[in-house]
């Protein structure tokens, strides 16, 4: 089985209390690959200039992913983003964004990458996932992800994409947004009500939560002392929970495995934050991701006084 891909391919310039770098590889997409990768084939799909070279395309093909649909822009420029962070890392500034190669691009999967039974809409104008979608009705899971300026500037394109997935990944105050509903639940359900079976909340140090037609489940970001850059771990969350339900994607979406991909999300996205850009995700390794699974257990789970209430 594979997982298809369409975003960001980005150099950033991040700036965070602990540091900053003036050019690292990054992009949504890139760092979605990078998580998913762990579970399943990637391929990934979006545009890049003749700055992206061969030491950034060989850290997107980590762990096997498929570069094959990667464009490569002659005289292009690779999409830029700046941004800095306060000591609050949950928020954060943006500075600057080119789009560079963007402005122009028209997705346009080859075969393979439209035969994906998954499909991951990275955060992109909501009319090129329209497009995307249209190229990949075989796809059995599809999953998006937006940002407030698509909110405000192509609400009706991307309520038309949400219409048609089964998975909505967005920041809790992005879903308020969409919705205007103040309250996160309520938020959620009228969002499933559009069509998606799936919504995930994402409350970036707080964690995330999955809200589906009869069930919520909620896990904490992993506690760690050390965050040196937050850049990439929504993607890197994405990843980790679409990547482990296109593995899974035979036994279907079941409460046990939406909510086994809401922990390797966390564990995948907790790794990311732990360095800058792409750094620690790209070698990091299998057994330190189920090392942090199990963590994330140990923390969540507790025992009630009755052994009885405990079945
Ligand atoms: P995250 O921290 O998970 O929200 O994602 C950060 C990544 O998103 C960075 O690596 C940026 O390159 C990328 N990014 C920032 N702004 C945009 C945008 N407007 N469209 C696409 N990707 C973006």
């Amino acid at each position: 089985m594979s997982i298809t891909v369409v975003g960001s391919l980005a150099f950033d310039a991040v700036k965070t209390p602990f540091g900053e770098r003036e050019r690292m590889l990054g992009g949504a997409a890139t760092h979605f690959a990078l998580a998913a990768s762990f579970f399943d084939e990637v391929r990934v799909v979006g545009p890049v200039g003749d700055d992206f070279g061969a030491e950034e395309m060989a850290i997107l093909a980590t762990r096997g992913t498929d570069t094959d649909d990667v464009e490569q822009v002659a005289g292009g420029k690779t999409f830029f983003w700046k941004g800095e962070y306060g000591w609050d890392l949950n928020s954060r500034e943006t500075l600057d964004t080119q789009l560079n190669v963007f402005e122009t691009f028209q997705p346009s999967l080859s075969r393979a990458s439209q035969e994906s039974e998954t499909l991951f809409l990275a955060n992109i104008q909501p009319g090129l996932q329209l497009g995307v979608l249209e190229q990949c009705e075989a796809a059995r899971f599809t999953a998006v992800d937006s940002m407030n300026l698509w909110i405000e500037i192509a609400k009706e394109e991307l309520l038309a994409v949400i219409g048609r997935v089964d998975c909505v990944i967005l920041n809790d105050a992005e879903l308020r947004q969409l919705t205007e509903a103040p309250n996160l639940v309520t938020a959620a359900r009228q969002v499933l009500r559009l069509g998606p079976s799936v919504v995930v909340a994402k409350q970036g140090e707080y964690g995330a939560a999955l809200v589906t037609a009869d069930s919520f489940f909620a896990l904490p970001a992993f506690p760690l002392e050390t965050v040196v850059d937050p850049t990439g771990a929504g993607d890197s969350f994405a990843g980790g929970f679409v990547g482990y339900v296109a593995a899974h994607l035979d036994e279907g979406l079941t409460d046990d495995v939406l909510r086994r991909a809401m922990v390797y999300g966390t564990a995948v996205a907790s790794h990311n934050v732990e360095e800058f850009g792409t750094e620690r995700v790209a070698r990091l390794e299998r057994d330190e991701v189920e090392e942090r699974a199990r963590a994330i257990k140990e923390i969540t789970h507790f025992e009630f006084e009755n052994a009885k209430e405990n079945v």
